[in-house]
């Protein structure tokens, strides 16, 4: 059952081809910079990478240009585009609608598209995405995956804000927390490690955006993202939370429009805004290394925020069993984990500093024998969640 996974961006397009059933991959790549040059990065198994430099000028022909290669008797992975089964879509926002993933159907897009509002930059790119495949695949069935889904389980009492209420019941005012598919598959591969039910995991998506997330009895009830992807963590250029009365303050002093404000929190801040050198963390620790104070202070503030989450979402669930660490930062950066975890040995949190260096694929346990909570670094797969769902709604069809 192969299974094209798409991720589509408003300049780029992730793709992958997966057999759903044995979760071999197939094939993955990246279209960037569409509508500027153009560029495709395309890899076969774990060796065999490609690079195409040519002008790609719109999603569509970013798409065709994708399965041509699958099926180019020199790049090909397939005879034919109707060895594709199905097509599963990773859609940021799906508010309150879909509290699971969905066939796609005129309604189920007409919805996606009455969720703009929420998500102007991400949701109208996943829209193009679903029509360009329809297009030009006629016949093969289409899945929608949404990022909030797994945060439908929250209680009202962890995802309202303090507003008046009929800003909840008008305007649809309320937190919905994104990164769910990784912190579905993280906790899930989890709770099999833990092998029981009743459990309380804390997971720390930590890349370029980043979320934490409590997950009860393998269930959402809090996390740290909230209407948008700007609340919590800080992130790559991200400010994460902040003071509202921030906004307005700085929209006078800078003279900034609402737009603006936002570009501004968005774009310009968290480890790239105050660091003053990158929003990629290597680079920061590396200055930070060379003796640069700024980079110091951004990387001690990104691990109080995380550590005040993770202390939070414990004392939410009445305790922790397993904290795991994903993405990017949480699965590569062993200085990250270790600041986030020192101190908390009050709690039962006991990271072992020599596992915690050791560089492996997979799941890994990184806590000592004696500690209470497990703390594990465990590789997260959206796109395997994706192919799964998409597999399963679509199989009988
Ligand atoms: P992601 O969005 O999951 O691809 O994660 C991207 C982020 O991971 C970037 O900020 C990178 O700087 C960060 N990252 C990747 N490897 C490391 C590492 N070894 N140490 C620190 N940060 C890393």
């Amino acid at each position: 059952m192969l299974v094209f996974v798409l991720n589509a961006g408003s300049s780029s397009l992730k793709y992958q081809l997966i057999n759903a059933k044995t979760a071999e991959l197939k094939a993955s790549g990246l279209v960037e910079r569409i509508g500027i040059d153009g560029i495709l990065k395309h890899e076969v198994g774990e060796n065999k990478k490609l690079t195409f430099e040519l002008p790609i000028p719109t999603h569509k022909e970013a798409i065709e240009l994708v399965l041509r290669i699958l099926t180019n008797d020199e790049t090909k992975v397939i005879d034919s585009i109707k060895e594709i089964q199905a097509i599963g879509h990773r859609i940021v926002h799906g508010g309150e609608f879909f509290k699971e993933s969905t066939i796609v159907t005129p309604d189920v897009i007409e919805k996606i598209e009455q969720l703009i509002p929420l998500a102007p930059l991400h949701n109208p790119a996943n829209i193009m995405g679903i029509k360009i495949c329809q297009e030009l695949m006629p016949k093969i069935p289409n899945v929608a995956v949404f990022d909030t889904a797994f945060h439908q389980t929250m209680p009202k009492e962890n995802f309202l804000y303090a507003v008046p209420y009929a800003d909840y019941t008008e305007h649809h005012l309320r937190k919905y927390g994104f990164h769910g598919t990784s912190h579905y598959y993280v906790s899930n591969e989890m709770v099999k490690i833990l092998n029981k039910k009743d459990s309380k995991i804390i997971v720390c998506h930590l890349g370029n955006g980043s979320s934490v997330c409590a997950v009860r009895d393998g269930k959402s009830i809090s996390t740290s993202m909230g209407l948008t992807p700007l609340e919590g963590l800080i992130m790559g250029t991200r400010a994460g939370d902040i003071d509202a009365g921030v906004i307005p303050y700085l929209m006078e002093k800078k003279n900034l429009t609402s737009n603006q404000i936002l570009d501004y929190l968005n774009k310009k801040s968290g480890i790239l805004g105050v660091s003053g050198i990158s929003s990629d963390l290597r680079e920061v620790i590396k200055a930070s290394k060379d003796g640069d104070i700024r980079s110091k202070i951004t990387i001690e503030m990104l691990c109080n925020r995380i550590k005040k989450y993770l202390c939070s979402y414990a004392g939410l669930m009445g305790g922790v069993d397993a904290i795991c660490f994903t993405a990017g930062i949480g699965e590569n950066s062993d200085l990250i984990r270790e600041k986030v975890c020192n101190g908390l040995e009050f709690m039962g949190i006991e990271l072992d500093a020599d596992k915690n260096k050791i560089r492996e694929k997979g799941n890994r346990e990184i806590s000592k024998k004696s500690s209470r909570t497990k703390i594990y670094v465990i590789p997260t797969n959206e796109e395997l969640v994706i192919a799964k769902d998409t597999y399963a709604l679509t199989k009988t069809k």
